[in-house]
């Protein structure tokens, strides 16, 4: 288990070996940025890693979630998260999330879509939206078919509430490096595609603590890391 000491240095520590990577497979310098997925850790281990300069933060259970937002803005007003919600999405919790996240890298349907944005108080900037993908197809999983990808940028653009970003993906586990590559790989041409009538699109939502490199190397621009940051959870 990570103390918060430790938790500062692990986040020096992958913040410096995202930039070693984006130079070994050719990307800009600071072209991927990383959200540190704090889901089941306290706010002293949050601050630990804001203390180390780390802003974004990822999120998964919705109530969980609101109360530390809620707790840091009461308690720490001149400390300033940007907050991205990455867990799968209820119909009943889409206004808690429209209300307190500025990024959902979550999204698979067109309902919560529609939604999420006649929730997005009027007075906040539009809220950043990922599709998420099944790219393995698992059907235990969720995320959106590759078939609904149009469909479901197309309703998000209805929207002036929402700002379509891009994609997300959780692949199926893979032991190599080679065999990592491939689903980031299908994605990250999945994307392209999107971008010919979506080219404001920029962010590839891909890469956790176990498949950096390989996300790195297919053009991720968003890392999602929780354990190499936080340490194991319960
Ligand atoms: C928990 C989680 C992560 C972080 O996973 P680690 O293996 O702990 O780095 C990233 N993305 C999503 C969607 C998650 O649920």
């Amino acid at each position: 288990m990570n103390n918060t000491h430790n938790v500062a240095e692990a986040v020096q520590r992958v913040t410096k070996e995202i930039r070693t990577l984006e130079s070994q497979y050719q990307r800009k310098p600071e072209s991927v940025a990383l959200l540190a997925v704090s889901k089941t850790k306290p706010i002293e281990a949050i601050r630990a890693a804001y203390s180390a300069g780390q802003r974004h933060f990822g999120e998964n259970y919705v109530d969980e979630a609101v109360e530390k937002i809620q707790t840091l803005s009461r308690d720490h007003p001149d400390e300033h998260y940007h907050w991205h919600f990455i867990g799968g999405i209820q119909s009943r919790k889409t206004q808690a999330i429209a209300e307190s996240f500025s990024w959902v890298h979550s999204v698979d349907r067109v309902k919560i879509i529609n939604r999420l944005a006649s929730q997005r108080p009027s007075e906040l900037p539009p809220l950043n939206i990922c599709v998420q993908v099944n790219i393995d197809n698992e059907a235990s999983k969720s995320g959106a078919a590759e078939s609904e990808l149009e469909e479901l940028a197309a309703a998000c653009a209805t929207h002036e509430q929402l700002q379509l970003r891009g994609l997300m993906a959780i692949p199926a586990p893979r032991s190599s490096f080679e065999e990592q590559r491939k689903p980031f790989a299908k994605l990250a041409t999945l994307f392209e595609l999107l971008r010919q009538t979506h080219s404001h699109m920029d962010t590839l939502s891909i890469g956790m603590s176990s498949d950096l490199p390989a996300a790195i190397a297919e053009g991720a621009t968003i890392v999602r890391v929780g354990t190499a940051i936080f340490g194991q959870r319960a």
